[in-house]
């Protein structure tokens, strides 16, 4: 049947661009309100495998169970029920935040996970839906048509380039999106990168490497996500994989990337820089630092985008860090991008079936997805930045008020590492998208 004569929404030809966390959760959400057609683009040959964790927060545990994969994820991870924040130095707590009832007040569980798990989850999902097509080892080269229909080239691993028309295109590309830059190269500006001077530290402890000392054990054995803070620096860690994987992740001032004259994002680091720049941390974080074979440790730049003009241009739309890449600090990168595409299912989803072949009423519904979602993704962007500069603060008033501000976190309802505020988890974990994007579509389109 020739498209121009398409009567069902559900035959839109959906591409989506990038298998990450968003192109994963994107495919899935569309597959699942019925559509057809989703083909998936992914310059890797497989999924990839990054050795990390990865906090799932009950705004997105809430997106996942609709997509049916939270059982899964949830065999594995570790239901979290506080948080300790601590001064690097001496291990002294500043704030315990205790977190034991989030599945009640949220309906959904704050869970700690490997990115595997998370990945893994959603893969097994899309390859139970015949809808959803997977081309691994194919480069999206260039977008040659935003509208009415986006044409794309595409360049396989082993093979000539190709050219795909879509109806829709959804781009989860990343933070290196080859479509945001060419998106905002059409509509005359340019996607400039925001300096974070920041890079982190993953690394994974195994339960035997950590079993020879009864205080990391402790640890590993928590329900707890614990922060080590000092001077523009701090380690994140939580035990993931049923507890036998203890997980750390740092920031501290990026010093290898700086200098660096191309886009490198991650490289090999040298163990004893990693060393040295924790090197007054306390005992226990050194003896877990010490545990990483020399030769393993990798260091990521952290970068971030001034915040875009539009995410979405004819028939194309940005997700996740394509359009809001973020500091790691609030732990909702890849929760926003999952988020993005369950919105971006919905209000699809509403297009009339009249409407089909009318680039105006593709394009409108697609801005009511960027209404819904840029406001609320650039304020906790905005967020994660603020939380990182006050939990690197240096000796002085400030850092000595935000250390009073820890100390009372039980009575004010909200504490300075906004990740394990009250307030601040109150305003993201009752967030339900889906929900807010059928309340709110038709208010919206009507002002577009
Ligand atoms: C240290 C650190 C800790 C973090 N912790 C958390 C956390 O606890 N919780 C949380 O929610 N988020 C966290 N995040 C953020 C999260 O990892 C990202 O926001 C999320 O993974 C973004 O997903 P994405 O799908 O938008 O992009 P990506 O995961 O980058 O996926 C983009 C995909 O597109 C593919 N691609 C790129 N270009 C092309 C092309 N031209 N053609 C075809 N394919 C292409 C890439 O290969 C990739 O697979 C953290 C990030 C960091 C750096």
């Amino acid at each position: 049947m020739p498209h121009s004569t398409m009567g069902d929404v559900r035959d839109l030809r959906i591409v989506v661009v990038g298998a990450g966390m968003g192109g994963l959760g994107t495919a899935l959400a569309f597959a699942k309100r019925g559509f057809r057609d989703i083909s998936v683009y992914e310059n890797a040959s497989n999924l990839g495998f990054v050795g990390a964790g990865i906090q799932m927060p009950p705004n997105v545990m809430r997106v996942l169970h609709r997509l049916g994969v939270s059982a899964e994820i949830e065999a594995e991870a570790t239901d979290v029920k506080g948080t300790s924040i601590r001064k690097g130095s001496t291990n002294e707590e500043l704030a315990h935040v205790e977190m034991p009832d989030i599945r009640e007040k949220y309906g959904f569980p704050h869970l700690t996970g490997h990115r595997s798990n998370l990945a893994g989850s959603l893969y097994n999902g899309c390859k139970k839906e015949p809808a959803i097509k997977f081309h691994f080892a194919t480069a999206l080269v260039k977008v040659t048509s935003f509208s009415p229909k986006p044409t794309l080239v595409f360049k396989p691993r082993d093979g000539p380039e190709f050219q795909v028309e879509a109806d829709i295109l959804l781009a989860s590309d990343g933070i290196k999106s080859v479509t945001r830059t060419q998106m905002l190269a059409e509509l005359g500006t340019v996607s400039e990168e925001e300096d974070t001077g920041q890079a982190a530290y993953r690394i994974m402890l195994t339960r035997e490497e950590m079993a020879h000392d009864p205080e990391m054990l402790a640890l590993l054995d928590s329900d707890t996500v614990v922060r080590w803070v000092g001077e523009k620096r701090h380690i994140i860690a939580y035990p993931v994989s049923n507890h036998n994987i203890y997980n750390l992740s740092s920031a501290q001032p990026d010093t290898h990337f700086a200098a660096a004259t191309n886009a490198t994002y991650t490289t090999k680091a040298s163990k004893s820089d990693m060393l040295s720049v924790y090197h007054d941390f306390c005992p226990l974080v050194h003896r877990m630092l010490n545990l990483v074979p020399d030769g393993e440790v990798c260091e990521w730049k952290l970068r971030i985008h001034k915040p875009l003009p539009t995410w979405v241009h004819g028939s194309v739309a940005l997700v996740g860090d394509a359009c809001h890449p973020t500091l790691p600090h609030l732990s909702q990168g890849a929760a926003m991008a999952i988020e993005d595409g369950a919105v971006l299912a919905e209000v699809v989803s509403k297009i009339p079936a009249d409407k089909l072949n009318d680039p105006e009423t593709i394009t409108k519904t697609l801005k009511v997805y960027e209404l819904l979602r840029k406001p609320h993704c650039s304020a906790l962007v905005d967020l994660a930045t603020h939380s990182g500069r006050v939990l690197h603060l240096g000796e002085g008033k400030a850092k000595e008020e935000r250390d009073r501000l820890f100390k009372e976190n039980g009575k004010s309802g909200s504490v300075p590492d906004k990740w394990a505020s009250p307030d601040v988890q109150k305003m993201i974990y009752s967030n339900d998208c889906v929900k807010e994007a059928n309340e709110q579509f038709e208010r919206l389109f009507a002002t577009l």
